[in-house]
């Protein structure tokens, strides 16, 4: 069984079988850019990235569209208050979310279109739903009328009639229905607007999603995405918009929704007045940390967010890199004069290395259960630290190559979560992990031993400032689809294969 997702629509896990073959096209609500971004959001951000990494992974070819939503009363009134245009706000709040992104390693989106260049694409869609009998016009405002669309409530399990008795606030007497909702406002003087057939105004929120989403991913996309605030109303309203405008459905095969994140079993939020922001914590922990407690739990669950949880994290992180750290230090030990075989026990785990990368694909498989694929990842840290405890203890003359897999394996896992990964700037460079560990020989010397050969010749040169033979070894080594980085611990050589 290949991969298998959780689709809010239908409520249940399903195959994922994208509508072209080896392609994923993907939509994630971007944020309305009027303030720093909470962990909470950040969440979001993180589960769609790991969603994305591990696609990419599987041999897909992800195309992943990420708006921003840059008109909205949210930005009106930020802008006043500040005295600022309403534009000068969302630029800055944009800058700063593409600045948290990158901090917390998450890839770039392959385009993120603003609201405020998409509205001939609105405007377009709207006028089609007023033809078409699903939106009307009152004093310069259009609604979209959720009774002319059959399927209102089946993504959020509603029905209109549940929702009219539901209904609290104050019934605008100009809506046919409490739940219309706006495509179009017209707009209060001072306010940004554009001409449309209905006089100068501004999108609704909803219609920006359907619009941007439509214009680069067309109808029947793959994955929808966003927090589970978002499922009622604004996808349900997304849902409506865009296949009462195209007629056919649907407008998209899966809808994916990440849990909270909650502090004292509240939601995060802006309103609640409890948010952390993304940028605060990042002061005080690296990233990873924040990723890797954001793997722990299943994206649809809620994270009760605190210093303890934190704090946990971060020695989860450690806990990898020492085991990471340690490996490399018995990798760079001077190899012994000819390679050692390997004993039973090397020869067992190299061989369950296999098992714990097929037990992380299966936990990732079901719909991305990053927590236990990061179980998976720990199970193998013990391993690897007791297997060098014992090299430790026992002093026998050990197979670098056996190390240096594991190694390899342990950052590939982590590496497809996003985990010390290269930073996002510089993705797609770095293909090192994955071809890393392959042709382990154990009798003969292998090609590896006369790589760890070659560089002890590289750092004699070095020492002895012949740096042209140094530089030399490096690039015939690179030719040969081996690259070798110097870091402070000394060399390190990986099989990448060879250069394009
Ligand atoms: P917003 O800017 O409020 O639209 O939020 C941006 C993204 O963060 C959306 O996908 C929201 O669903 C998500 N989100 C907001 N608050 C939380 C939270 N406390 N926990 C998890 N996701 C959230
Ligand atoms: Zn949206």
């Amino acid at each position: 069984m290949g991969l298998v997702l959780y689709n809010t629509m239908t409520r249940r896990k399903e195959e994922f079988r994208p509508r072209e073959d080896g392609r994923v096209l993907m939509y994630v609500c971007g944020p309305t850019v009027y303030n720093y971004i909470h962990v909470g959001n950040g969440r979001a951000y993180l589960v769609f990235d790991v969603i994305r990494r591990y696609l990419r992974h599987k041999g897909y070819e992800v195309f992943y569209v990420q708006n921003f939503t840059d008109v909205d009363d949210k930005i009106i009134n930020r802008a006043r208050e500040e005295g600022k245009a309403p534009q000068e706000i969302a630029r800055f709040y944009e800058r700063a979310f593409r600045e948290d992104m990158q901090a917390l390693n998450v890839l770039p989106p392959d385009v993120s279109p603003r609201a405020t260049e998409t509205i001939p694409q609105m405007l377009e869609m709207i006028r089609t739903l007023v033809e078409k009998g699903h939106a009307y016009v009152v004093d310069g405002d259009v609604y979209f009328s959720v009774e002319s669309f059959e399927g209102y409530g089946k993504l959020s399990g509603r029905s209109l009639e549940e929702m009219r008795a539901g209904e609290r606030v104050e019934v605008d007497e100009r809506k046919r229905h409490p739940m219309d909702f706006a495509l179009w406002k017209a707009s209060k003087p001072g306010e940004p607007a554009w001409e449309s057939p209905w006089g100068m105004g501004r999108p609704g929120w909803h219609i920006e999603c359907s619009a941007m989403s439509l214009q680069h991913l067309g109808m029947g996309f793959d994955i929808h995405g966003g927090g589970q605030d978002l499922i009622f109303p604004h996808h349900e309203n997304e849902i409506a918009q865009s296949e009462a405008y195209s007629g056919a459905g649907p407008f998209v095969r899966y809808w994916l929704h990440n849990g909270f994140v909650n502090i004292r079993e509240e939601k995060m939020s802006k309103s609640l007045g409890n948010i952390v922001l993304v940028r605060e914590i990042l002061k005080h922990y690296p990233a990873d940390a924040v990723r890797l407690l954001a793997l722990q739990t299943h994206y649809r669950s809620p994270i009760d967010f605190g210093p303890e949880a934190l704090e946990e994290a971060k020695r989860a992180l450690e806990r990898i890199e020492n085991c990471l750290f340690a490996l490399d230090s018995f990798v760079a030990r001077p190899p012994a004069r000819v390679a050692p075989a390997r004993t039973q026990r090397e020869v067992e785990l190299s061989d369950s290395f296999f098992d714990f990368e097929r037990r992380f694909e299966e936990a990732m498989d079901d719909d991305f259960n990053t927590a236990r694929a990061m179980g998976v990842i720990f199970e193998l840290v013990k391993e690897l630290n007791s297997y060098l405890d014992e090299q430790q203890r026992f002093q026998t003359p050990a197979s670098p190559m056996v190390a240096s897999h594991g190694r390899d394996v342990l950052l590939r896992l982590c590496r497809v979560l996003g985990l010390l990964a290269p930073t996002a700037q510089g993705e797609g460079e770095d293909v090192a992990c994955e071809d890393a560990g392959k042709g382990e020989g154990d009798s003969l010397p292998t090609a590896e031993s006369l790589v760890e050969l070659l560089l002890e010749v590289r750092a004699m040169a070095r020492e002895r400032k012949q740096f042209e033979t140094a530089d030399f070894i490096r690039s015939r080594l690179r030719e040969m689809g081996i690259r070798v980085d110097d870091l402070r611990e000394g060399q390190r050589w990986k099989f990448v294969g060879k250069e394009e």
